[in-house]
Formats: C-alpha cells, sequence, structure tokens
C-alpha cells in the first residue's frame, strides 16, 4: 500500500496558524493556499498532500478515511463526536472558550430555556449534565443577534476576545470548555500506515514545542 498521507485543513481563521506550524514541520504547499481556489495540494513532500476543506467537515473526511490526518477546532471535534478518528496533539493555535452568553441583567426565564447555536450536540450534551430542560434553536451564523431580537434567552459560541459578545451586549456566563485546535488520525490509518502516520504526527508534535 501506498504510504502517501493526505491531511485535511479548514478553510479561514485557523488556517492562518495551521501554515507556519506545517512549515516549521517542513511540510510546505507548492501553491498558495489562501489565494488558490484548488482545493487539493501537493507539497514539497511527495508523501504529503493536503486538502482545503469547510472547517466542520474535517472530522468527517478523517472519519471515513477521505483524509489520513485533520486539523481541527475542538469545537467541531466535540460536536461531531470523534467517531473513527483519534485525537492525537492539542496544536494549541486558535484557543478560545466555548461560552454560553446573555444579558446580564436580563433575569432567565423559570420556563423552559431557549438556547441558540451553531453547537446543538455540546449544548444538550451541556444542559442535560446539569439537568437544565431547554429548547435548541440551531442556527449557522450570527448568534449574538438571537438573544437581541427575542429568537433565543441565550446563547452558546465561541469566544476569544469578548468583543463581539460586548459589542451586540451581551455578556459572557459560563464556560463549557476550553477550545484549541487538535490533530486527528483516521483510526485505520494508523493501523495499516502506521510508520508513515506516526513519523508525521511527531513532526507536527515537535513543531508545536
Ligand atoms: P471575539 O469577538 O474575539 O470574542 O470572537 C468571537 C467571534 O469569533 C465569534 O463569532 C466566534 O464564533 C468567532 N471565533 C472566536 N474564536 C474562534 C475560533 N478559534 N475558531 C472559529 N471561530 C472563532
Amino acid at each position: 500500500m501506498s504510504s502517501a498521507l493526505t491531511i485535511a485543513l479548514a478553510k479561514g481563521r485557523i488556517l492562518d496558524e495551521t501554515l507556519p506550524l506545517l512549515a516549521r514541520a517542513g511540510i510546505e504547499p507548492l501553491d498558495d493556499l489562501s489565494s488558490s481556489r484548488k482545493l487539493v495540494f501537493s507539497t514539497n513532500d511527495p508523501n504529503i498532500n493536503l486538502v482545503l476543506i469547510r472547517s466542520s467537515d474535517v472530522p468527517t473526511y478523517v472519519q471515513y478515511g477521505a483524509a489520513d490526518l485533520g486539523i481541527a477546532g475542538k469545537d467541531v471535534l466535540a460536536e461531531h463526536g470523534g467517531e473513527g478518528l483519534y485525537e492525537r496533539v492539542d496544536l494549541k493555535i486558535a484557543p478560545c472558550k466555548m461560552m454560553t452568553a446573555g444579558f446580564a441583567e436580563r433575569p432567565l426565564p423559570r420556563t423552559r430555556l431557549k438556547v441558540a447555536t451553531k453547537y446543538p450536540e455540546i449544548t444538550r450534551r451541556f444542559f442535560l449534565e446539569q439537568g437544565r430542560q431547554v429548547e435548541l434553536i440551531k442556527l449557522y451564523g450570527s448568534m449574538e443577534l438571537a438573544p437581541v431580537v427575542g429568537l433565543a434567552d441565550i446563547i452558546v459560541d465561541l469566544v476569544q476576545t469578548g468583543n463581539t459578545l460586548k459589542a451586540n451586549g451581551l455578556t459572557p456566563l459560563e464556560t463549557i470548555m476550553d477550545i484549541s485546535s487538535r490533530l486527528i488520525v483516521n483510526r485505520a490509518a494508523l493501523k495499516m500506515k502506521n510508520n508513515a502516520v506516526r513519523a508525521l504526527v511527531e513532526r507536527i508534535e515537535t513543531a508545536v514545542e
């Protein structure tokens, strides 16, 4: 079997920090990822290819072995559930917190709390553990708007500086989990391409340190 490896990378915010990390591990794409419209990229290492996809799709590509490895935020990994993959290295990039947020001065309703989020699984698990009944409202973006227009009582979202919440009059309430990007590996690839995968994981691990 070929020992060539494919790494799935997330488009957007994480990519700017991922590329210098990969460069420190000796992996450099032959094209400029941020300006190209391509989705598959060769690198200076003929045995390593990159695919560039939406961040929430990275765990799915790795789960099914379409990519051997991937780099994704802990937020999308926790939402995905982690089936078929191992989380190997905390890359310590794009750190932030998953939090609940709402209006500090507005008391929460005694009836079922309405929670708007892009992360229904994480949110469901968090409130289930606390024994609190909530109504989940799935959104795809701009969560901060939901409490402002009365769509939800609170939101669950990523908070880095807190500026986005503040700009919309919201306050961070409870921390659900600490988030950073992780290197993930397809379970079957770890068995079938063990040497190549382990060597690559070690290179990236060293680059983090
Ligand atoms: P901030 O205003 O710095 O607290 O950033 C919050 C906004 O950026 C929200 O819209 C978040 O969804 C988004 N955000 C913050 N950190 C991350 C991250 N590590 N990955 C993706 N989105 C993030």
